[in-house]
């Protein structure tokens, strides 16, 4: 098996070997573009954890490395310097370590500052060697690094450095450098932060890192050198033109790290233009060789431009679906590929909340506007607080000087991040679009003292605990909490979200209780209410009187007299539903509440006899109590009751507007034949009683044996719809109200299972038993028509498991509407293609 390969070697060895940083640079040489020589360590090598014939096989790419650049690798005339980067398959930004400068010791500093002429740069270079060698290889702790006056005298005190932590000196052979700086880079892979972002993302463990070795290009030359990131477009907004940072005299990491605040790419133009005019002429070519947004870094060394490294860019919703639409202009993309390239799960973005144009704010200050989105929350100063309040259920903002890959356990749980320095490229701004949450970086005017738990903007002090709002759309930045509203139309989405629904074979229903909830849905596209929970409409402060005189009722009578003040009220309900929807379908549920929810507690009550009944009715174990068709079937002037609201309110609708509603009668937590038979029986008697026909007649399927028997109950039913969350609850045995928070958090936490089932279907498991009620149901009925309605019908990895079953539609929030019909467009597309695109990755 081949462990190494060059940058200029043709060979299908591909993202899962040489990863995404080798397979770029790879490509990007084979094109032609400026990038320094170099090879790489396939993942192989990482995941044999070090075969033997590794160090072999370095040895002779770096002597073609020596022959193809004319240096030598420890020889002070003409030192070959390298540097040595992680890159695995996936991108992990800044998770990974790096070395550059490898190849250098005392005596070759010296000669290259001869050469050059210059000492500062050769012990400058030198230093940021033994500084990242030490805490690479030598885990030695970035602050045992205290630069001196210059960078010689820094140099010699990072070598006194080195010799106390390591307990060795500096080791001076550069081949003995080059073989620990690789296991330092392969060992990073397994790092705690490295593998807390992994199952962030859902990374698998086992892909292993590749490690990159590329002939050093200097940044930190002289000042006709730089170092810089930039994207191929605005990653904020999409609009086309180079965007990002530059920084003269630097290298590597000096660009993200915040120390200095970088200038933008376009004054590159003014003082470097040669290497600007470079620069637009290969992203430009990259973006059409790879027809996606790139994100690349590059080195100018002596106005020459050099590539280090380009990938997809990482971008918000808005900048994915303006580039997806210009790209379809341009003829870069079909429809289809446009529609493939956008996450589902990123237009969760666009429906981020923003100030409240009405409402009066006081700007405390201003930063950049790196994350749109607005939010609110505690301040919290560092990232185990930050962890810890929102463990605790509290919204927390981390405010920082800045962030390293160190923090990422409290950026994930922070509802937005606020940082004092950085750009929109520092490590803070690039996590938060990511995780497309909220994030103001750059803020100068932001002083935060983490050692005191402490910030303050000008003279407003904040403490852990302060309400701080952030803006990440403008950069505001508020001391207090601001009012905030949902967002505005985006006209690339709608035009995205056309070409889907175009795609898909699934229609896309929502789960709507209410006329608003109802009318929402329609305007973001739903096909039809797949889910309309009645149990909502009794808790309204006008309706729980008589919903606990029903319940409590200890007669026939009083039980009646409750019911007949429900039905006008239940029936105006659902008018004004059915009117909102016109002639598309509603699927109304009955009645399925755990009691509980509606009871008093037994010291809120006055007289004896009711706290008599309450305690009769109290259950242990509510879920599985008297909850749905038990309900119904024990008190059937319930259902009957709800029936009645239904079909009155469809003809009174026919009535006045002219259109027919599609009325689907749904009835919840039906186990058995004879449930469905008896509830079969009720609906249609009550109907007649009311002279309506055209409804149809459907159950949930919702626990195990409703899925088992589900041939049996399709003999009774015009629809199922799958109510995942029950069935989730009952097929695992997780309480959907007890296990976020506690077992479940510490499962996730630990790797047990690799995503809250309640959220994501647990395909092989829950999926099963879907997979076997489809199968008996349609065998036993054909004309079935099968939905689900549980939450998953807003996840994309369910829906495209909804699609693999072939059912009808799935219904979820209004709010995930946009992501469901998306997401059903991919699924459809997957479904008859297998090529799957592939981003190029860092
Ligand atoms: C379900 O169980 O999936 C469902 C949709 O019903 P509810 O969440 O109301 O129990
Ligand atoms: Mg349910």
């Amino acid at each position: 098996m081949r462990l190494v390969y060059d940058f200029d070697e043709r060979c299908d060895a591909g993202r899962a070997l040489l990863g995404g940083k080798g397979l770029g640079l790879a490509e990007m040489t084979q094109l032609g573009l400026p990038v320094p020589k170099g090879f790489t360590i396939t993942t192989a090598a990482c995941r044999a954890e070090w075969p033997p014939a590794l160090l072999e096989e370095v040895d002779l790419h770096l002597t073609r490395l020596e022959a193809l650049t004319g240096k030598r690798f420890g020889d002070p005339s003409r030192p070959l310097l390298i540097s040595v980067r992680s890159g695995g398959p996936v991108s992990m930004p800044g998770m990974m370590e790096t070395v550059l400068n490898l190849g250098l010791n005392r005596s070759i500093a010296e000669a290259l500052a001869l050469a050059t002429g210059s000492v500062d740069f050769a012990f400058d270079a030198y230093r940021r060697l033994i500084q990242m060698y030490g805490e690479v290889v030598a885990g030695i702790e970035p602050g045992a690094f205290v630069p001196a006056e210059s960078p010689l005298a820094t140099a010699h005190a990072f070598e006194q450095v080195y010799l106390e932590h390591a307990g060795v000196p500096f080791p001076d052979d550069p081949r003995h450098q080059l073989a620990a700086a690789i296991r330092g880079v392969f060992a990073s892979w397994n790092a705690p932060r490295a593998a807390v972002y992994r199952r962030q993302y859902g990374i698998s463990d086992t892909l292993g890192t590749a490690v990159n070795v590329v002939e050093m290009v200097f940044g930190n030359r002289d000042d006709r050198s730089a170092t810089g990131v930039c994207f191929s477009r605005n990653p904020a907004t999409g609009e086309p033109g180079l965007y990002g940072e530059f920084l003269v005299r630097a290298q590597g990491e000096d660009i993200v790290a915040g120390s200095r605040t970088p200038q933008p790419v376009a004054a590159m133009a003014d003082t470097f233009p040669v290497a600007y005019t470079a620069l637009e002429t290969a992203v430009g070519e990259l973006e059409r060789h790879y027809r996606d947004m790139q994100d690349v870094e590059f080195t100018i060394e002596q106005d020459r431009l050099f590539l280090l490294q380009t990938r997809s860019a990482k971008r918000t919703a808005a900048a994915a679906l303006r580039c997806a639409v210009a790209f379809v202009d341009d003829g870069l993309l079909d429809r289809t590929e446009a529609v493939r390239r956008i996450d589902p799960s990123s237009l969760d973005q666009l429906l981020h909340p923003t100030f409240d144009p009405g409402a009066r704010v006081r700007i405390a200050a201003v930063g950049l506007a790196a994350s749109p989105g607005a939010a609110s929350g505690a301040a919290v100063f560092d990232a185990d607080r930050a962890a810890a309040r929102a463990a605790a259920g509290d919204a927390v903002i981390l405010v920082r000087p800045e962030t390293t890959a160190d923090d990422i356990h409290g950026l994930i749980p922070a509802g937005g991040v606020l940082t004092a320095r950085g750009g929109m490229t520092s490590h803070a701004a690039v996590v938060a679009r990511g995780m497309g949450k909220p994030c103001v970086a750059g803020c100068a005017a932001l002083q935060v003292d983490p050692s005191t738990r402490t910030a303050q903007i000008g003279d407003v002090p904040i403490a852990e605990g302060d309400l701080v709002t952030i803006d990440g759309t403008t950069g505001r930045v508020v001391v207090g909490a601001v009012d905030l509203v949902d967002p505005v139309p985006n006209a690339d989405l709608e035009l995205v979200l056309e070409w889907a629904d175009d795609l898909r074979r699934l229609s896309v229903y929502a789960n709507a209780d209410t006329p608003l909830d109802a009318e929402r849905a329609r305007a973001r596209g739903a096909e039809g209410i797949g889910l309309c929970r009645t149990e909502h409409m009794f808790m309204a402060a006008d309706r729980l009187p008589l919903v606990r005189q029903m319940i409590l009722a200890d007669g026939d009578e009083a039980r009646a007299a409750a019911l007949a003040e429900l039905l006008p009220l239940q029936q105006a309900d659902f008018e004004a539903i059915f009117a909102a929807m016109d002639e598309l379908p509603v699927t109304v549920r009955l009645l399925d509440p755990p009691l509980h929810e509606f009871l008093p507690a037994p010291d809120e009550v006055e007289d004896d006899r009711t706290r008599e009944r309450i305690a009769q009715l109290r259950e242990a174990n509510p879920m599985l109590g008297t909850r749905g068709c038990r309900l119904g079937l024990q008190w059937p002037e319930i259902y009957e009751m709800q029936i009645r609201a239904i079909v009155r309110a469809a003809s009174a609708v026919a009535a006045r507007t002219g259109v027919t509603p599609t009325v689907e009668i749904m009835h919840p937590l039906v186990a058995f034949e004879s449930e469905l038979v008896r509830l079969r029986e009720l609906t249609a008697r009550t109907a007649a009683e009311e002279r309506a026909t055209g409804y149809a007649f459907g159950t949930m399927i919702e626990l195990p044996r409703a899925a088992l028997r589900a041939g049996e109950l399709a003999r009774h039913a015009d629809f199922f719809s799958f109510g995942t969350n029950d069935l989730t609850q009952t097929t695992l045995g997780f309480s959907r109200d007890d296990a976020q928070g506690r077992f479940l958090t510490y499962y996730l936490e630990h790797g047990i299972l690799p995503s809250d089932p309640f959220a994501t279907l647990d395909t092989v498991g829950v999926g099963e038993l879907m997979r076997l009620a489809v199968e008996r149901a349609c065998a036993e009925n054909p004309h079935l028509r099968i939905g689900i309605c549980g939450e998953h019908g807003g996840d994309p990895a369910s829906i495209a498991f909804c699609e693999e079953l072939g059912l009808d539609y799935v219904s979820c929030s209004p709010f995930r509407l946009p992501v469901a019909r998306l997401a059903a467009a991919q699924a459809a597309v997957a479904h008859d293609d297998t090529s799957a695109y592939v981003p190029a990755g860092g």
